[in-house]
């Protein structure tokens, strides 16, 4: 069996690790790939978003099976593109991409599911956006939205009218290029945030355990969006009829629309949650296993992931179950200095090789060259700790984090932090 994986971060690195490890003993490939997943799989320099290149290599390779990181391929039809191919792929359609492709057709989706989301107006010209905002419905703060997928930018939550407004100029004067010609304006919903992944074929689902993720680059939640810096799993705080509710009035309903207009969803699906006083209400669907959250759950699963992800593209995920340790695990970002802004690459990374035990180190923007390690991207480094408390855990990351040197390192101390006080010993 021949695996091929698309992307390049820390969550392609967790994901070849899984794959590798599969009991079906398979060739992995990666496409870019990073050093670290070099050490795992044969890395491939073609860019992610190379749909025909890469469609020629799995060709030409003979690959069973691409599993697909980014959106970006998935949202351009990777999947058709290999279909045409005779190729099996590991995640959705075009059609069914748009979930996380466009906010306007997850919300009407949403809509037409009944499932629980903040109440949203779309709007495709900015005066009548800000007509809206000037009406007595708009109420403060607010939540303006790009239609289109904006590398986590497209999104601001406004605290007053003039930051709203500046939020839809900004959109409709080309701020996010196409993603921007239409916007979302939603309510603002208070409560705690999860991230929820379901591997399914489209009818039938396979839950994993909920993640959250640290999405700002300071501690305390301050300063701008970034790709992600920091995770832990599973969350102590999230009641199971809460994660039932979920799973049942978001997720299923979600996925029965989707097949019921005609574009099945098969791959995984991501569903942001936030967890208010009235209950859960979904926030977004990605179409794609988030990172850094995918970094927290894959060590922790028991199953052979592989065997579930054909099974999914099979269409046999029906009776199946995930079986996970009962660990816990904890990861911290390791960032360049400037990012999310412009960041500075090519500095030496040290202590990798002195890691403590329990601690795994998943590669995302590094680069190696006559066997020492450098920095290549905004997110450098991802830190993972389990152990059996999150205490624990968290400990482990953070002593993982403290080995590691780079100049101008970044990174967050609060990774798990309210965790511990949520834990229960
Ligand atoms: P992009 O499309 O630009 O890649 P994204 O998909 O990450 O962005 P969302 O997940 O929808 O965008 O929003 C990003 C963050 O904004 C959320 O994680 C949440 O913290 C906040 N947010 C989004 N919608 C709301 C809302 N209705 N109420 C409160 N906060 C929200």
């Amino acid at each position: 069996m021949r695996v091929l994986v698309v992307g390049s971060g820390g969550r392609e690195h967790a994901l070849v690790e899984a794959i590798a490890a599969s009991h079906l003993e398979p060739e992995v490939y990666a496409a870019p790939g990073n050093p670290g997943i070099a050490r795992v799989a044969e890395t491939v320099d073609i860019p992610a978003d190379d749909l025909v290149a890469l469609r020629d290599f799995a060709a030409g390779r003979r690959i069973d099976l691409t599993v697909v990181g980014p959106e970006v391929p998935l949202i351009g039809g990777i999947r058709e593109c290999f279909e045409e191919a005779g190729l099996r792929v590991f995640g959705p359609s075009r059609a069914a991409a748009r979930i996380e492709g466009s906010k306007v057709f997850a919300k009407e989706v949403m809509r037409h599911a009944g499932v629980p989301t903040a109440r949203f107006e779309v709007f495709d010209r900015e005066y009548r956006a800000l007509d809206y905002l000037r009406s007595r419905e708009a109420e403060f703060p607010i939540v303006v939205k790009a239609d289109g997928a904006a590398a986590g930018k497209g999104v601001t939550v406004a605290r007053d009218r003039a930051e709203a407004e500046s939020a839809v100029r900004a959109a409709f004067g080309g701020k996010f290029g196409k993603a921007g010609e239409r916007i979302v304006i939603e309510e603002y919903l208070e409560g705690r945030e999860a991230s929820v992944f379901v591997i399914t074929d489209g009818h039938e689902m396979l839950p994993f355990l909920p993640a959250q993720d640290y999405k700002r680059i300071y501690d305390g939640d301050e300063g701008p969006n970034t790709g992600g810096m920091g995770a832990y799993s599973p969350l102590m705080w999230m009641r199971p009829e809460t994660y039932g509710a979920i799973l049942e009035e978001i997720v299923r309903p979600t996925l029965h629309q989707l097949a019921l207009i005609g574009t099945p969803y098969t791959g995984l699906l991501y569903a942001g949650v936030i967890v208010t006083s009235s209950g859960p209400k979904a926030l977004e669907f990605n179409c794609r296993f988030g990172d850094p959250e995918t970094q927290v759950i894959l060590p922790r699963m028991r199953s052979d992931l592989l065997e579930l992800l054909l099974a999914a593209e099979e269409g046999n995920v029906s009776g199946r179950e995930i079986s996970w340790s009962s660990d816990k695990a904890v990861c911290v970002v390791l960032a360049s200095e400037g990012y999310p802004e412009s960041y500075s690459t090519g500095d030496e990374i040290s202590g990798l090789s002195e890691l403590p035990s329990g601690v795994y180190v998943y590669h995302a923007g590094t680069e190696e060259r006559d066997g020492r390690f450098y920095t290549a991207g905004g997110r450098v480094l991802n830190v993972v700790g389990t152990g059996s408390t999150i205490i624990e855990a968290r400990a482990r990351a953070y002593a993982g984090v403290e080995a590691i040197h780079f100049r101008g390192m970044q990174y967050r101390t609060d990774i798990a932090l309210e965790a511990i006080e949520l834990e229960d010993f």
